[in-house]
């Protein structure tokens, strides 16, 4: 439901982490291992009858668990665990949940590794994925067989940034008894999908939570139970695919995420103002914070107070050439970087083709209005804005957009 009261910036505030020696930042704990002055302290850790001693670092870390927490909170749920990338937060979640037999239902617009994942590789151990549009929720309701175990969706997706509507997906989900897993990347702080009724919260760090494009990194949250069966020492996916994250990473990870309040605020505050001031040039612009996008209004009584409608903006030049173009020009006029990710501190941009629709058939997608032009900008964090319109105008007049 809305969030109104509590906000996801308080729960950051809120954390008190002390470091060893009362440092105001956790320590970091740069170690592997970890050990025990009894030799039948440690034998009780494996056999899982003794909780909260730290064993070895690919299980957990004091570093990773601290961001876990931090993440959890959040995301208003109680467990998280971190992983070296989005993706790897991802497939284990995923090879946690499903078994040889079992069904997925997901977006048929996701991140394009996430769908190669789910097409490619998840047929292999006979778990079968159906894609469809779910904004549509009687697709979704028409997929469901006795074998769906998953449903899969993205707070926002790519390239049309559609929103998915959680709180009635989740229903969906509740009634036959399957799982809801929302990958949250383009949206934190905005979207709490927790409280909207999934049962697991996903993040690519790499992307705004991090927000300085120094690293990958990725997390899980969901609740102890499903947390504990994915680190468990006999079963758990993330223990024994092992792709953990480091401490030194989780711990600057943690530094940076106190400030992602504030950035996500800008972010949107900048997309905003260029969405509002493009689509007044007559550009067709998609941003879900402007009237005519089709799930705005159901985003507005959604998403939480104060933090804009994100930082993620798609303008159409038509086609591919100006699309390249105009990226060219922007890069050379030191507007951002023409490359893929998000969530950046500049402003970047790609062409997201039709690389992660392949899913769509050719008219459809025409229909839904994914042309070869569009051109993704994740707008970063500038501090005067009409100075970046005012630039971005003149890009646009020498490659004939204007
Ligand atoms: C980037 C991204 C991922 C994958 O994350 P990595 O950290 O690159 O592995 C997953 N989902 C979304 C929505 C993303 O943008």
């Amino acid at each position: 439901m809305r969030n109104k009261k509590g906000t996801p910036a308080n729960k950051i505030q809120d954390l008190q982490f002390f470091g060893e020696f009362g440092g105001v930042n956790p320590s970091i704990a740069d170690s592997s291992t970890f050990t025990y002055l009894a030799g039948k302290t440690m034998g009780d850790v494996f056999e899982g009858t003794r909780e909260g001693c730290y064993l070895y670092s690919r299980h957990t870390n004091p570093s990773t668990s601290y961001l876990g927490q931090a993440i959890a909170s959040m995301e208003y749920m109680n467990g998280a665990i971190l992983s070296a990338s989005g993706m790897g937060a991802i497939t284990t979640t995923l090879l946690q949940l499903c078994s040889t037999g079992d069904e997925i239902i997901s977006s048929r617009t996701i991140y394009g590794g996430t769908y190669a994942f789910m097409k490619n590789y998840l047929p292999k151990f006979n778990i079968k994925t159906t894609f469809v549009n779910t904004t549509k929720l009687a697709q979704i309701e028409a997929a469901i067989t006795k074998n769906t175990k998953v449903i899969y969706c993205e707070t926002m997706s790519n390239p049309l940034l559609e929103v998915s509507d959680i709180n009635a997906i989740a229903q969906v989900a509740k009634k036959h008894g399957i799982k809801l897993v929302v990958d949250n990347t383009f949206t934190p702080m905005i979207f709490s999908p927790a409280k909207m009724g999934a049962d697991m919260v996903i993040h690519s760090l790499t992307k705004f939570i991090n927000g300085t494009s120094d690293t990958v990194g990725g997390v899980v949250c969901s609740d102890e139970e499903f947390i504990g069966e994915m680190i468990d020492v006999n079963s758990g996916s993330a223990m024994l695919l092992g792709p953990v994250m480091d401490s030194m990473r989780a711990a600057s990870i943690l530094k940076n995420i106190r400030t992602l309040h504030l950035r996500m605020k800008k972010h949107s505050e900048n997309a905003m103002y260029l969405a509002i001031a493009f689509q007044k040039d007559g550009l067709r612009v998609i941003y879900p914070g402007l009237k005519n996008h089709p799930q705005h209004e159901m985003m507005k009584n959604s998403m939480n107070d104060g933090f804009g409608f994100g930082g993620m903006l798609v303008i159409d030049t038509k086609n591919k050439e100006k699309a390249n173009e105009l990226m060219e020009e922007m890069q050379n006029n030191n507007l951002g970087y023409l490359a893929v990710s998000l969530g950046f501190y500049k402003t970047l941009f790609s062409a997201p083709g039709l690389s992660t629709s392949s899913e769509i058939p050719e008219e459809e997608r025409e229909e839904m209005g994914i042309s070869d032009g569009l051109v993704r900008i994740s707008i970063g964090l500038d501090n005067d804005i009409e100075r970046t319109y005012n630039t971005m105008v003149d890009c646009m007049k020498k490659v004939g957009i204007l």
